[in-house]
């Protein structure tokens, strides 16, 4: 696969006219929850009149409840190696970084960083490693995810991996991994060319072609994204809508989620400065015009960004969050030793957020959405094309909200304390006032199978 560059830019030369009506008329399209051309989504990138960016953001917010309701997914990265034989000018495990402190996690030492996020309460991690032959090969990932499935109760691992073959990603589907993520970084070849000098990653042609030997190995979960802040974002955001409509057309399904990393100061980074800052407003109008543009596709914000950002960012359209995160491999820690510096100058970037998860978790609560530690779509089989075709058609709606809540409930019952729980069963009996007498009735049930013990119940 190949994307053309020429649309992208034919949409940007030749803009729609910037006026009431074309931004009424966009936000109508946008209404009906199909998704935005090119140039309509140009045009909610290029406003900045606060009337209609707050009338955009009150759009994306009204389709992220219509399609997600108040659910958010929670989830945590695990970085089980931070060694690496590219160069990525921004990131802290970049090969020339001689003064990062090394550390490949053994198979073991990764199912200890497992249990102890199960210990936080994680249900849905993400594995996180640099790029190398050996220590991050497929073979190894996939003896990761055995172990962690195996013996723990971590019920989803996703992996955000560099890009593989597609013998080797079959080894990952063999695992059974859930999504596999992949950021383009910057879809300007130009760019991607100077931030990525040596090493594979220097190929964008491999970086852009992963997906479809994901999808042709049979993952049919794949999650893409741009860093923001490498480059122009209005070309940067139409150049991953193509990615995912060419996904779309190709497999049947596009991307499963959309993650919007931005561009963060990191240990001996080699850019001293962020190419195309984007200051926090914009970032807001990027998440929501990407919930307008692509309505049905999760969107993933990480600790990158701080958290009074992330609360705001809940109510224009995100819908999995990370919690209580490291980006240092054993990051996570267990009470066994480790090299005392690895913390201060072995992660990849630094982060802004770094409530732990029953902060986080209470914080969601208090503005008014539903933490969510469900996985039950993929664990059933709903993925991919499946899962589109019942997302659009409302169904998945109705199985999420149950089980968001079982899960919360499961999460108060074994993590929380006396204030989040308080919070928890006033939220769980709001949202149980939403649903049929019927369907609450039988949530009711579930939530008294988990009181006596019961674990992992959904639907
Ligand atoms: N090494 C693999 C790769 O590059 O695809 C997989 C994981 S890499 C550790 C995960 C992501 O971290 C990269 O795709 C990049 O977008 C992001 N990243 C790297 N440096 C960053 C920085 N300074 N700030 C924010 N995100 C960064
Ligand atoms: Fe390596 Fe990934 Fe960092 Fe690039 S972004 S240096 S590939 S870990």
């Amino acid at each position: 696969m190949s994307i053309s560059l020429a649309p992208i830019h034919a949409a940007l030369e030749h803009p729609l006219p910037l006026d009431q009506n074309c931004f009424d008329e966009v936000l109508a399209k946008a209404r009906e929850k199909k998704g935005l051309s090119l140039r309509e989504t140009a045009l909610l990138l290029s406003i900045s009149n606060p009337e209609w960016r707050s009338a955009l953001f009150a759009e994306a917010g009204k389709i992220k409840d219509e399609i997600y309701g108040k659910r958010i997914v929670l989830f945590a990265p695990l970085y089980t190696s931070n060694r690496c034989i590219n160069d990525c000018l921004y990131c802290g495990f970049r090969r020339a970084n001689t003064a990062l402190v090394r550390k490949s996690l053994t198979v073991e030492e990764v199912r200890r960083q497992a249990m102890q996020l199960e210990a936080m309460g994680h249900k849905r991690l993400l594995l996180v490693a640099g790029e190398h032959p050996k220590e991050a090969a497929a073979t190894i990932i996939a003896q990761m995810v055995e172990a962690i499935y195996s013996s723990t109760d971590i019920r989803r691992l996703n992996v955000n991996c560099a890009p593989l073959s597609i013998d080797d990603f079959r080894i990952l589907k063999d695992a059974q991994i859930g999504t596999y993520q992949l950021f383009q970084e910057t879809y300007h070849p130009d760019t991607y060319a100077y931030l990525h000098p040596s090493g594979p990653k220097a190929d964008y042609f491999n970086r852009l072609t992963a997906m479809d030997r994901a999808m042709e190995a049979g993952i049919d979960d794949v999650g893409l994204g741009v860093l923001f802040g490498l480059y122009d974002h209005p070309f940067e955001i139409l150049a991953l809508l193509e990615h995912a409509r060419i996904l779309e057309d190709r497999y049947g399904a596009g991307p499963h989620t959309v993650s919007v990393p931005r561009l963060k100061p990191a240990f001996e980074s080699a850019l001293t400065t962020v190419p195309y800052s984007i200051d926090d407003e914009t970032f807001k109008q990027i998440v929501a015009v990407l919930r307008l543009a692509i309505p049905y596709t999760g969107l993933i914000l990480s600790t990158r960004e701080s958290a009074e950002l992330r609360n705001e960012l809940l109510h224009l359209g995100i819908s999995q969050i990370s919690a209580g995160s490291s980006t240092t491999p054993g990051g996570y820690r267990d009470g066994t030793e480790q090299a005392e510096d690895l913390e201060t100058k072995g992660s990849q970037f630094y982060l802004e957020d770094h409530r732990s998860l029953p902060e986080v978790t209470l914080s969601i609560m208090e503005k008014g959405f539903i933490p969510s530690f469900c996985t039950a779509c993929y664990r059933s089989g709903r993925t991919g094309e499946d899962f589109m075709a019942l997302a659009k058609t409302g169904h998945i709606a109705q199985m999420c909200d149950p089980n968001a809540l079982l899960t919360l409930q499961e999460y108060l019952l074994d993590y929380g304390d006396e204030s989040l729980q308080k919070r928890g069963a006033a939220v769980i009996e709001q949202a149980l006032t939403q649903l049929s007498e019927e369907k609450a009735e039988r949530l009711r049930q579930g939530m008294e199978r988990l009181r006596c013990g019961e674990r992992d119940i959904y639907i």
